[in-house]
């Protein structure tokens, strides 16, 4: 439950059951003992992995664990009882993190913001003259899937040499290894390396990992360079888990996207740091139904 400021003032957290059913009566427990706690609410946003179809909450694409939800309106789960009488939002979810940064973050006042989420994947979402990006089925803002190398490893998506597939947590996971394999020799890297510890050795001043982490941020920054220069954006805001790194990765990608792209934009982009904590998507789903709530 979140305050149109932005509050949250109750929140639950729940294991995600893995059928249908289960899954549509946790919801529904879950939504009725927050309103029971906390009071009515004006309307419910749902952040939801995948493809989701804004107009119907229909979930579209959801590849994984929850393909169940596939064809589902998410709105159709909730009983009246739950407020289900209320109007319902649902959206992605990097795409609600921007709605989230728009209304209360990084992206505040703005009209063109590009975000991208560095996890085990590169998500994103697109801002562009005060609106959010959607495309014609609601697949833009897959940030990840530029295409940085047309003869690229071959990525999830079906494409080749995606921008996911050199920097995300699974593609310099898969690079230490992959040098490993071959031979590398470090002295703090096993071939089972975590992303966060090939950057922590990395500023440990670990040959291997510095040699990994600097290509990785050379495709990013060009990724973002050329996103830059084809959406014009005021700010470019950069989450997820891999950016808690901090400084050790922004000031290199922020040099290398401003080397970049200084002379077609003719000013300096900057590269921030999300400034809702919003670990788990509350804020974002709460801006998504403030927003859509209050143009209705
Ligand atoms: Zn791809």
């Amino acid at each position: 439950v979140v305050t149109p400021e932005g509050k949250i003032i109750d929140s639950r957290k729940v294991a995600t059951p893995g059928q249908l059913p289960e899954f549509g009566e946790v919801l529904n427990q879950t939504v009725s003992t927050l309103i029971d706690s906390s009071g009515p609410v004006s309307a419910i946003g749902i952040a939801c992995k995948g493809i989701i179809c804004p107009e119907t909450t229909e979930v579209e694409i959801l590849p994984g664990a929850f393909r169940f939800l596939e064809g589902i309106r998410l709105t159709d789960l909730l009983s009246p009882q739950a407020g289900g009488k209320v109007p319902v939002f649902a959206d992605n979810d990097a795409r609600v993190a921007l709605v989230g940064e728009h209304l209360w973050g990084a992206a505040r006042g703005r009209s063109n913001a590009i975000m991208v989420t560095l996890g085990s994947g590169l998500g994103g979402a697109i801002l562009a003259d005060g609106q959010l990006v959607r495309g014609a089925r609601g697949v833009a803002g897959h940030l990840g899937h530029i295409t940085m190398d047309p003869d690229g490893p071959l990525c999830v998506c079906g494409n080749r040499g995606c921008l996911e597939t050199y920097f995300s947590a699974l593609s310099i996971e898969a690079e230490a290894l992959a040098a490993m394999h071959r031979g590398c020799e470090s002295e703090v890297l096993s071939p089972n390396a975590s992303c966060a510890s090939i950057f922590k050795a990395h500023e440990n001043g670990d040959p291997v990992a510095g040699a990994i982490v600097s290509r990785a941020i050379r495709y990013l920054a060009a990724g973002l360079a050329g996103l830059c220069h084809a959406l014009d954006p005021e700010v470019v805001i950069m989450g997820g888990e891999i950016s808690r790194a901090g400084s050790v990765l922004f000031e290199p990608v922020q040099e290398e996207m401003w080397r970049r792209t200084r002379r077609l934009l003719g000013r300096k982009v900057p590269l921030v740091p999300p400034e809702v904590e919003d670990p788990s998507g509350i804020l974002g789903a709460a801006a998504l139904a403030c927003t859509a709530h209050n143009t209705d």
